[in-house]
Parts: structure tokens; C-alpha cells; sequence
């Protein structure tokens, strides 16, 4: 039987296969997570945390991903905050001065974590007659995609993850991540992967998009990506209450392309 580590192509795996979630347990709320895409013609599914446990990693490459584990909580935990913190504020009556609330966060670790876990579903839940790469039989991810996850490798230029922009931000917070894997109709090819994380429109793309273009994919833009305007890797997400500066996250790119322009909310 072949090694079904997804990162075999590193060609170090090491231990037994242990079990790795789908989706890390540490940003699952509601202990389930909607699926869109074409293998569900757009409807969510809805998935149980019982599904979305696979021995798909070997153990060395399993444990050489918690720091992206780490990363993701505690961007989970900044937004939870974020949110917790303007729903006070908005009752309360309108200041032009709040005691900000600094997060930071670490982007490429946080996009890694979006990469590891778009091949996790793929890898659990694949799509229907789609591919990594073009006219593959095998469902193995390329083996450039997984140096990225480890680390080892970079997104093309001006590919990666990015914020969607979008009217209405501020009305869609919620506790629950959305996932949409998105095909190349073209080639039929595994292209990008749409986010919702914590109410947060993010989609991770495989290959580049020209910047601050709407998303779509052969004119294709899913549910929970658009419509709306995206940045790469945006420096600041500020939270605004009645209009007044009230918590802010920041990602630090470190050396990697990055876009300083923020992504903002207002909360009325
Ligand atoms: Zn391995």
C-alpha cells in the first residue's frame, strides 16, 4: 500500500500515520463547518467534527504543522475578541478616542495554515472530476504546494492569500468556517480556496490574480467569496465603533509582498 502522507513528496516522513483534523480543532466553534463548491452544485455542507479526522499525515509531518495550528488560534482568538469588544462598545454611547486593542497576528504562518488546510479537505472531501494539476489522475498534491506549506517554498507573485473587500462586512461576524474549494473550469484544476473565518471573506489563490481585481474564476465567484474587491495579504484589519478607531489586528508580513492598505469595518 503507498504512503498516503499527503507530504510524501518531501521525501522525509517519519512515525506512523496519526490523525490530523481537517480543519484544526482550534478554530471549530460549532463543532461542524460548511462545505460549498462544485461537488455540492453551491449548497453548503454541513460536516461533524467526527468527519473531518483523517490519517492523511505522516507523524513528523503532522506535528511540523502546529505552529500553523498556533497561528490560526490565535487569529481565531483576535477575532473573537474584536468582535466581543465592539458589540460592548456599540452600546455604549459614541467616543471619538477608545482604548485601541492591539492583535497581532502572523500572516504566513496564517497563510499556510489556509493552504494546509484547503489540501486537508481536498484531501478528505475531494472534488468531484477536479485536480491539482491539469489532467492528473492522482490526487497527491504537487509536491511545489507542499514545500509551501512547509515552509520551504513561496506563493508565485502576487498569489497567496488575500481579503475580500465587500459592502456589508460589518453584518456577517459569526463563529464558523466556510470553506470553498474553487475549479478552473478551464482545465478543471484546483485553483483557489474561498474562506470564511470568523466572518472574514478571505481566499487563498494557488496562482495569481491580478491585484485589487474582483475574484472570479471563468466567471465563476462563489458565495462566500464576492462580490467584492481583493487585496494580498492586507497589514491592518481596524474595527471601528460609531466611527471611531476601537481594536485593530495586525499580520505581519515580514519580507514577503504585501499590500499596505487595511481592511476596515465599522460597527454601528
Ligand atoms: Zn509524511
Amino acid at each position: 500500500m503507498p504512503n498516503p502522507c499527503w507530504a510524501r513528496s518531501l521525501g522525509d516522513c517519519a512515525g506512523r500515520l496519526s490523525r490530523e483534523h481537517t480543519v484544526s480543532r482550534v478554530v471549530l466553534d460549532d463543532e461542524q463547518i460548511e462545505f460549498t463548491g462544485p461537488v455540492t452544485q453551491g449548497q453548503p455542507r454541513v460536516i461533524g467534527i467526527a468527519a473531518l479526522c483523517s490519517k492523511i499525515l505522516c507523524e513528523k509531518h503532522n506535528n511540523a504543522l502546529s505552529p500553523l495550528d498556533d497561528a490560526a488560534g490565535v487569529f481565531r482568538a483576535a477575532m473573537d475578541e474584536c468582535v466581543r469588544l465592539a458589540s460592548v462598545r456599540r452600546s455604549l454611547s459614541p467616543r471619538k478616542d477608545w482604548t485601541l486593542a492591539c492583535f497581532d497576528v502572523d500572516g504566513p504562518l496564517i497563510e499556510r495554515w489556509f493552504l494546509k488546510t484547503l489540501i486537508n479537505v481536498e484531501q478528505t472531501f475531494p472534488t468531484n472530476d477536479a485536480s491539482w494539476v491539469a489532467g492528473a489522475v492522482d490526487r497527491e498534491p504537487p509536491a511545489e504546494l507542499v514545500r509551501i506549506v512547509y515552509g520551504r517554498s513561496a506563493f508565485p507573485q502576487d498569489a497567496g492569500l488575500h481579503a475580500i473587500i465587500y459592502e456589508g462586512l460589518n453584518e456577517h461576524f459569526r463563529r464558523t468556517v466556510q470553506i470553498t474549494v474553487m475549479v478552473d473550469q478551464r482545465d478543471d484544476t484546483i485553483c483557489a480556496g474561498a474562506f470564511t473565518f470568523q466572518g472574514l471573506r478571505l481566499v487563498l489563490t494557488l496562482r495569481p490574480i491580478a491585484p485589487g481585481q474582483p475574484f472570479t474564476v471563468d466567471g465563476v465567484t462563489p458565495a462566500n467569496a464576492g462580490p467584492g474587491r481583493t487585496i494580498l495579504r492586507p497589514n491592518k484589519f481596524w474595527f471601528r465603533v460609531h466611527g471611531a478607531k476601537s481594536q485593530v489586528i495586525r499580520f505581519n508580513w515580514g519580507a514577503l509582498q504585501h499590500t499596505r492598505e487595511p481592511l476596515s469595518t465599522d460597527i454601528r
